[in-house]
């Protein structure tokens, strides 16, 4: 095998700084939302409390539009959400910086089918705990829309992945609006980077058993992380999510928070919610 091909079987050979060929934007965003935000805590390292919370309320809504809709509903199916809930809430996560469901949902759908296998799109096994955590985002191939979402390949999803350039350039610069250069770092970068390494944490933390042999479950449970994920709390029972891939709920026992089953019961009991799967 060439080194070429190589790297795209094995994408962590590749040195880091390297995207692949349909990620390059994907890693100039990454590079650019890290550098602004180390600048923004430099120049501001106190937000105010206004802006603060003008943050936490935008980081809440995506942080639901991830585990709620995207991984929840359009991944897993385990839930099916009322089409204009479920549109606001794909705006929150691309809003967020979580991709389009285009993209996260056949990446997160190969994840469980090969997970802990030298084909797993995130594995820390193999490319270490970088690749797990932020690399495989701009090194792996997108996983194809065909072979895993036929049922997400249609209009009413597509359109996000048009609709995400915009609306990341909004994401970033809309804060200035708001709250000056304070909020332009805060309400943007600051916010994009934290969110975005507070989900990341289920790709790399949340599998990292070093030793298992290839194959064997590497998920688990990590309380701690929860309050850091606001909303997205619930994730972090990531090793009972991969024991019931098909359930809507994540937490199993009542001390294991889990604020996105608590938003799809609500939902639910609204009527915006049904086929809730337990
Ligand atoms: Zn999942
Ligand atoms: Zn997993």
């Amino acid at each position: 095998m060439d080194v070429s091909a190589l790297g795209q079987a094995r994408p962590w050979t590749l040195p880091w700084w390297k995207p692949s060929a349909d990620n390059r934007w994907t890693f100039r965003y990454l590079v650019s939302i890290h550098l602004l935000a180390l600048i923004g805590i430099i120049l501001f390292p106190v937000p105010g409390w206004r802006i603060f919370l003008l943050s936490l309320g935008l980081i809440m809504c995506g942080g639901l539009g991830t585990s709620a809709c995207y991984h929840r509903a359009l991944a897993h199916r385990a839930v099916k959400l009322n089409w204009i809930v479920e549109q606001l809430l794909i705006l929150c996560a691309v809003f967020n910086g979580s991709g389009a469901p285009s993209t996260w949902v056949p990446n997160h759908r190969n994840h469980h089918a090969n997970s802990d296998t030298v084909d797993d799109v995130s594995s820390p096994r193999h490319g270490g705990f970088w690749w797990a955590h932020l690399r495989w985002v701009y090194q792996w191939q997108p996983s194809s829309l065909k072979k895993w979402v036929p049922d997400i390949n249609q209009p009413k999803y597509l359109i996000w992945a048009k609709l995400q350039p915009i609306l990341i350039l909004l994401s970033i610069f809309s804060g200035y609006f708001v709250g000056g250069w304070k909020g332009f770092f805060w309400i943007g970068t600051i916010r994009l980077v934290y969110i975005l390494h507070m989900q990341m944490f289920v790709n790399s933390l949340l599998h990292l058993k070093p030793g298992l042999p290839e194959g064997v479950d590497s998920s688990q449970n990590i309380w701690w992380l929860g309050p850091f994920q606001v909303t997205a709390w619930g994730e972090n029972w990531h090793g009972n999510h991969h024991a019931h891939p098909a359930s809507a709920r994540f937490g199993q026992y009542w001390w294991q928070v889990d604020i996105g089953w608590y938003a799809i019961k609500a939902l639910e009991f609204l009527r915006l919610a049904k086929n809730v799967r337990t």
